[in-house]
């Protein structure tokens, strides 16, 4: 289904359209299984062909509307409309209160409420049409909130229907001053939930980001997500500052000033380059704002790196190779106690292996991050893999050997599969799914989300290695978790499918 095509490089984004094209179109592929090494991946997508395998079943899954809403919602001067039954507008409450804890201590905005609501299409819309609802949510949203904009996703239920959301807004935005933002979404578009983060960077490249008054010199676009924490951002902020510039951290937490003006910006940089590919692009093509998506600053050698590259990127390449020298100076010691206990940490002189990783842009980066920190690959897991970051893929292997990828959106009985199959020390695992449970001595740990405020939840830069490496240690001292975990709960799967050759199950195939 979603095998073929070939890689795409000269790629025109074209903001004539409503929306992007999927990921698995403009990679050339998308896949959401595989288990094998990470050379085969690399060795299939250059022959510009993935057999896709489709699953027998699926435990969990986030749709390309959940994925994209939740980066949409703490976006501050703003009204994010779900245009959707209300089951799929659910989860944006939850994500609401928990970012409303942020302390003001810690760099909160004064102007903090984040406003969000659905159409909340009903059966009968679904047969005659939301179109009118979507008129008068956005006219509410208005009355209510006098925001800068509002931004619309929408659903399966209003892309099957065919809902005429560009007619909507057109009709209304007359009416409206907020600038009206509307991205396709719809569940049902595509398996690769990339797609849509490419949809919601078009309808900011087509509707918000504005034309460049002015070259703001001292600007750095700096593309973060929900899963690094707000401290990362603290940090982005520093380490640039400390080089002369300033980081406008977008999409989340920024205000709607913050996206308008990312075309003034001297460079775009990333957290995660699979995120942030589309933009990158847009704004380089439509505002010759240069880019660059690897690395990530996840650990100590690709935090310097991508110092170095912003530093290049802008003329600052002294001032980047003082901030590092600096910074050098400052965690070093702490550096060098870690990666000896690190070593000790099993005791018999054996290194510890991990399981990484969450998704494809972690992938590129953590690996190289647990070889830093003296740890074994013992697998990679991706959330999916598409065409686009084949060279980097390719780059990593020669840098730390090859390794098994799991490719797996989180599939709780994979991932147990996989981490009976493997035994890994350290088992690094996401929030939102099961699959932490493990059989053994090792050890599940989980990763952050953006409200966690606590230094040692750090993932970014130096200081998210040093929190990095130290959970791991800390959680080698403590096992009281997965002892009780072991103890008390049943296990959920049979003998049978921890012997099953795969970590997952093949459609079509005989369960005896
Ligand atoms: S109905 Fe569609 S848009 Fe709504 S949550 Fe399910 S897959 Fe996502």
């Amino acid at each position: 289904m979603h095998g073929g095509g070939h890689f795409t490089t000269n790629e025109v984004i074209n903001l004539e359209k409503n929306t992007c094209p999927n990921r698995e179109d403009r990679a050339g592929f998308g896949i959401k299984t595989y288990f094998g090494k990470a050379s085969n991946l690399v060795k299939e997508s250059k022959k510009g062909h993935i057999e896709h395998i489709e699953r027998a079943f699926e435990q969990t899954g986030g749709c390309v509307f959940m994925f994209t809403t939740l980066r949409l919602y703490s976006i501050r001067n703003a009204v994010v409309i779900s245009h959707a039954p209300v089951g799929c507008s659910v989860f944006g409450s939850g994500y609401r209160e928990s970012m409303q804890h942020l302390p003001p201590f810690l760099d909160r905005p004064p102007q903090w409420d984040l406003h969000w609501m659905t159409t909340n299409l009903s059966d009968s819309d679904i047969i005659f049409g939301g179109t009118g609802k979507l008129a008068d949510a956005i006219k509410e949203a208005n009355r209510r909130y006098s925001p800068q904009a509002i931004i619309i996703t929408t659903s399966c239920a209003s892309g099957i229907i065919g809902d005429d959301v560009e007619g909507t807004v057109s009709s209304i935005q007359p009416e409206v001053k907020a600038k009206i933002v509307p991205i396709h979404c719809e569940g049902h578009r595509s398996p690769i939930v990339q797609t849509g983060y490419d949809a919601m960077w078009h309808g900011f490249l087509k509707y918000l980001i504005k034309k460049p008054e002015k070259k703001q010199e001292d600007l750095v676009n700096v593309l973060n997500m929900f899963s690094y924490t707000w401290l990362d951002c603290l940090e982005a902020k520093r380490l640039l500052r400390k080089m002369g510039l300033r980081a406008n951290l977008v999409p989340d937490f920024a205000a709607v000033e913050d996206i308008e003006v990312m075309s003034e910006a001297v460079l775009t940089a990333s957290f995660c380059p699979t995120f942030g590919d589309y933009v990158m692009k847009g704004l380089e093509q439509e505002y010759g704002v240069p880019y660059f998506r690897t690395p990530s600053p996840l650990g100590f050698k690709n935090t310097d790196a991508w110092l170095l590259k912003i530093g290049e990127l802008t003329g600052r390449k002294e001032e980047a190779k003082k901030v590092i020298e600096e910074e050098h100076a400052r965690w070093a010691p702490q550096v060098k106690t870690l990666k000896e206990a690190i070593i000790k940490l099993k005791g018999d002189g054996s290194i510890p292996s991990v399981i990484g990783a969450l998704g494809q842009g972690r992938m590129l980066t953590h690996t190289t991050f647990f070889k830093e920190l003296g740890l074994d690959i013992a697998a990679s897991l991706t959330l999916d893999y598409d065409g686009l970051f084949v060279e980097e893929l390719e780059e990593l292997i020669e840098d730390v050997g090859d390794f098994d990828v799991c490719v797996n959106t989180f599939q709780g009985a994979d991932q147990t599969n996989l981490v009976q199959r493997k035994d890994p020390d350290i088992y690094l695992t996401c929030p939102f799914k099961g699959g932490a449970y493990k059989r053994g001595k090792g050890i599940g740990w989980i990763h952050t989300l953006r409200p966690m405020i606590h230094p040692m939840f750090s993932q970014t830069f130096y200081s998210g290695a040093i929190s990095f490496a130290e959970m791991a240690i800390r959680t080698f001292k403590n096992r009281s978790f997965q002892k009780t975990l072991l103890n008390k709960t049943e296990d959920a799967y049979s003998e049978w499918w921890y012997k099953h050759p795969l970590p997952y199950l093949i459609f079509g195939e005989v369960i005896d």
